[in-house]
């Protein structure tokens, strides 16, 4: 997301962190070089030229008192990172809940934008709430769309209001409006309603979205907009704008390679806030949007936040407080524990996405080592540590010969690979009792890709970790290294 951008902003504020002093010039040098990143970047040129104008009046008007400081880089890194969050929006925006249930939503878009996956992903997210949501199946134009949100909305548990078979069958305004009377006759809090985009917009799209609008009085329509088309997603939504009027937008796809001029540029082209986003294609990939945290993002500063978020949900606070009592109690930390952690991170999502939250994710080092993740790691390394007993698992130590042959069978995985997470286990155990002690080790095992994690948070088996590339060193022994002695015997 936003890669290409977010490299330029870096290598520019790197030549301006060089400075010390800053200069008239400096920030004219940088206000074109923001310029041109955002123009490559498909940001339309109105918000552009709009963009680098305040930033370059902002950062003029304060020069004096910028030059004051120690880190005078650091102050017009904040000026952009300010003016960019005004950009994406300002504060983030929520649902308008009606006072009077159920609040109505209603999404529109071009079809294929994501309408009918949004609407799985809304409601999801809003039953996790504690909402009890209904979907309404009024997109009767595009194939399979009824069909589509029926089966989403089975795999959640949400009930679907579909009494059309739609494929062009059926009247979607009256769909509309029982599906309201429905709603309100079963209690059901909130109904999204799903209607039919088409390829470009045009007036049959226009009318109908109108009809439907008029219809059902929605607390929010929700303009879906797919962040890979680039500035038709803006062109289109003006057009809609105008002809029907919608509250907010959501933006899907941000996790397509886009270079997501659009993103930057819809809110303050259509003056419409972002309200959700939307980046990939499980249902859990969905969240309000921040602007504050996309433009910590953009500034390669990665997105705190929400990985602290994610990491909340996928542990629970029971888990949690255990683990850091352990930590604090000087407790050895077992692999059970590690078991533990691995499910919580799958839960997380791929190993990409966690620590492309990161600051300096999008730097290009570091992506080509997060494009180098596999995330099959955390299943092979899951598989070996479930094929050990309880025993084994809190005491790795009795881990000998026949034993690792054992899980290595047991997993499908082989002795080496075994041995290997048993020494970067036991390497992340040794780092533990270090920092427990107040020092970080000198030698932090590096994680798959060498990124400097403990590999108790990363999987134990990596592309890196081949034989002759171990982490941990191993003491030479014949006959007393149970590991080796497994690989010598054959197994
Ligand atoms: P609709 O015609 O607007 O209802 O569009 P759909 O919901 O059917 O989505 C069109 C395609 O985009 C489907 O293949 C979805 O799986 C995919 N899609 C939707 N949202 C996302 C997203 O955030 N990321 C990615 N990569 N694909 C998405």
């Amino acid at each position: 997301m936003f890669e290409s951008l977010s490299e330029k902003f870096s290598s520019a504020f790197a030549t301006l962190r060089g400075k010390g002093r800053i200069s008239e010039s400096d920030i004219d040098l940088i206000a074109e070089e923001i310029r041109l990143a955002l123009l490559d970047g498909d940001v339309a040129l109105t918000v552009v030229d709009k963009f680098v104008a305040r930033v370059k009046e902002r950062s003029l008007l304060t020069l004096p008192e910028i030059r004051k400081s120690t880190n005078q880089s650091q102050e017009i890194y904040s000026i952009v990172n300010s003016e960019l969050v005004e950009i994406l929006g300002g504060p983030a925006r929520r649902i308008r809940f009606a006072k009077n249930p159920p609040t109505v939503i209603m999404l529109a878009g071009l079809q294929g934008s994501g309408k009918t996956t949004l609407a799985g992903k809304l409601a999801l997210y809003l039953k996790e709430q504690g909402d009890t949501p209904l979907l309404v199946a009024a997109d009767l134009q595009r194939p399979n769309a009824v069909t589509q949100l029926s089966l989403l909305a089975q795999s959640i548990g949400v009930p679907v209001h579909a009494p059309e078979p739609g494929n062009g069958v059926g009247d979607p305004v009256s769909v509309a409006k029982s599906g309201i009377e429905f709603a309100k006759s079963k209690l059901f809090n909130i109904v999204i309603v799903d209607t039919a985009g088409r390829l470009g917009i045009d007036e049959e799209m226009m009318k109908q979205a109108s009809e439907i609008k008029r219809a059902v009085s929605p607390d929010e329509v929700l303009y879906v907009v797919d962040a890979m088309i680039g500035q038709d997603a803006i062109r289109t939504a003006e057009a809609f704008e105008s002809g029907v009027g919608f509250d907010a937008v959501v933006l899907t796809k941000l996790d397509g390679d886009a270079k997501g001029g659009a993103a930057l540029s819809i809110a303050e082209q259509t003056k419409k806030p972002i309200l959700f986003a939307s980046a990939g294609e499980k249902l859990t990939d969905f969240d309000y949007f921040y602007p504050d945290r996309m433009a910590s993002r953009i500034l390669g500063l990665g997105d705190i936040a929400t990985l602290a978020e994610q990491a909340k949900k996928a542990i629970d606070s029971d888990t949690a407080k255990r683990l850091e009592d352990k930590f604090v109690s000087g407790e050895e930390f077992t692999l059970e524990d590690f078991l533990e952690q691995i499910q919580a991170m799958k839960k997380m999502g791929s190993m990409s996405k966690i620590l492309g939250m990161l600051p300096g994710a999008n730097s290009a080092a570091m992506r080509k080592q997060i494009d180098a993740l596999d995330d099959d790691e955390l299943i092979r390394t899951q598989a070996i540590v479930q094929s050990m007993t309880p025993t084994e698992r809190r005491n790795p130590k009795i881990l000998n010969g026949s034993r690792r042959s054992r899980i290595a069978k047991g997993s499908g995985r082989t002795v080496t690979e075994v041995n290997n997470l048993v020494d970067r286990f036991s390497a992340a155990q040794k780092m533990m009792k270090q920092m427990r002690g107040g020092n970080m080790p000198a030698n932090m095992p590096k994680m798959p890709g060498g990124m400097g994690l403990p590999p108790a948070m990363t999987g134990g088996i990596s592309r890196s970790s081949a034989p002759g590339n171990r982490v941990a060193p191993k003491k030479k022994s014949r006959s007393g290294n149970p590991a080796k002695r497994a690989i010598e015997e054959g197994h």
